[in-house]
This record gives structure tokens, C-alpha cells and sequence, in this order.
């Protein structure tokens, strides 16, 4: 019988990646909604309706039906990408740049009350393991599994300076350091959905463990 894993937890802990894993070892749909939180700020960013001198929320709310966001599964890397209104966004997304705005745009309620009802669409056959900030209190609280991951911010922004570097982004480590710092204290302040740990998800600190010993951990839960 196919169940739902919901995966929360702070910025850069890796929850993606081993979300990633556990869909593919499960033969799950994998579903990454900060990804789409990324893509509705991308959108705000391409229309000028936030820079780093303003935030036009209204404009924006008016705008949010313009936009429309799709993962389409790449057989060649194994795992779904992000498309907004038709274009792959999924290098675009990933940049500090927009790193630096997602947090104040995810804060919006108009905004999470849209992408809410989409994520809980593409739950609705269960079979689905997705990642976020909210996925076990709000979009799935009936989620069969529950993980909320933890690490040090040191921990996390090295990890996250690590990528970026990898795919030749130039970036300063105390910049990586201050927005993961920056989005958490966003993300766990704002009145609607804030990041917190359900009552009844189990947490991992991932500070010192490999993505083996994590996945075989999540994996014996699911299991239970
Ligand atoms: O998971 P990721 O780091 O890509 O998410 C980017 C941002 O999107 C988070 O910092 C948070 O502000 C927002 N987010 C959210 N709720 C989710 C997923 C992401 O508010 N379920």
C-alpha cells in the first residue's frame, strides 16, 4: 500500500537529496516544493515586482494566476525538473539571488494558499515523497511518515557553498552562511504556516552522518 513521506525541515539539510533517494528506492514521485516557492519568486523577479529596493506584494497576488508551474521527469538525470510557464527554471532557481528573495515570498499567504492546493493535488495518489518547509503540518498532516531534518547552519552553508561552487556559481562563504541564517529565522517567524516540527515527525540531526547512514535511517522507519 502506497503512503505519503513528508520531509521538512530547515534550509540546505538535505532534503532533497535524500528525498530524492527514498522516492527512487520506493518508486515514488518525488516532489521538491521549495522548488516552486523558487519559481513563483523568479517570476516576481522577472516582472520587477521585487527587487532589492521593493516588494510589491499586491502586484504580485494579482499576477500569481499568470503563473504556471510543472515538473517534468528527466530520464537522463533521474529526477523531475521545474518549469515555469513552459521554460526549465531548474539552474535559474538554485542561484543566491534567488535564494535572497524566497523566504519574504513564501511568507505570503495568497502565495502558499496556491501552491498548497497544487502540492496536495499531486499528492493525492499517494505514492509521493516531498520535501519542504510545511509538508508535514499543512499540505499532508495525515502523511504516513514524517521526517523533520536538522544540522548546524556552519554544516548547512558549507554544503550549500559546496554546490554552488561545483556548478561554477561565484559566491562568498559568509553570504551562503548569512541566508541560510536569514531564511530559517524568515521561514520559523512568519504568521502563516511557519517552519515547525509536527508533533508526531521524527528528527534527524544529519550535522555528522553520511547520506548512507541517513538514508538507511529514514529507510527503517518506513519500514516500521
Ligand atoms: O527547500 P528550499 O530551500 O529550496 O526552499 C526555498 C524557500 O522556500 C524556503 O527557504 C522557504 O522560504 C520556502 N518554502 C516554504 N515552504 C515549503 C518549501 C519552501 O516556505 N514547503
Amino acid at each position: 500500500k502506497k503512503i505519503t513521506i513528508a520531509i521538512d525541515g530547515h534550509s540546505s539539510t538535505g532534503k532533497s537529496t535524500v528525498a530524492k533517494q527514498i522516492a527512487s528506492h520506493l518508486g515514488y514521485t518525488y516532489v521538491d516544493s521549495g522548488a516552486m516557492y523558487r519559481a513563483v519568486t523568479l517570476f516576481a523577479m522577472q516582472n520587477n515586482f521585487i527587487t532589492k529596493e521593493a516588494f510589491n506584494v499586491n502586484t504580485l497576488v494579482e499576477n500569481l494566476h499568470k503563473i504556471h508551474i510543472q515538473f517534468k521527469f528527466n530520464k537522463d538525470l533521474g529526477f523531475s525538473e521545474v518549469y515555469l510557464n513552459n521554460k526549465n527554471i531548474e539552474k535559474e532557481i538554485r542561484t543566491l539571488n534567488v535564494s535572497a528573495f524566497v523566504s519574504q515570498v513564501a511568507a505570503v499567504p495568497e502565495v502558499r494558499y496556491q501552491l498548497v492546493k497544487q502540492q496536495r493535488k499531486m499528492g493525492e495518489d499517494k505514492g509521493v515523497v516531498m520535501d519542504g518547509r510545511d509538508i508535514g503540518t499543512v499540505v499532508f498532516p495525515n502523511a504516513e511518515v514524517k521526517i523533520f531534518m536538522t544540522a548546524s547552519a556552519e554544516v548547512r552553508a558549507q554544503r550549500r557553498f559546496d554546490e554552488l561552487v561545483n556548478r561554477g556559481d561565484k559566491v562568498v562563504f559568509e553570504d551562503v552562511l548569512k541566508n541560510v541564517k536569514e531564511r530559517d529565522y524568515i521561514d520559523s517567524h512568519r504568521a502563516d504556516s511557519p517552519l515547525i516540527k509536527a508533533n508526531d515527525a521524527i528528527e534527524i540531526d544529519n550535522s555528522s552522518l553520511t547520506q548512507e547512514e541517513q538514508l538507511h535511517k529514514i529507510l527503517t522507519i518506513i519500514q516500521d
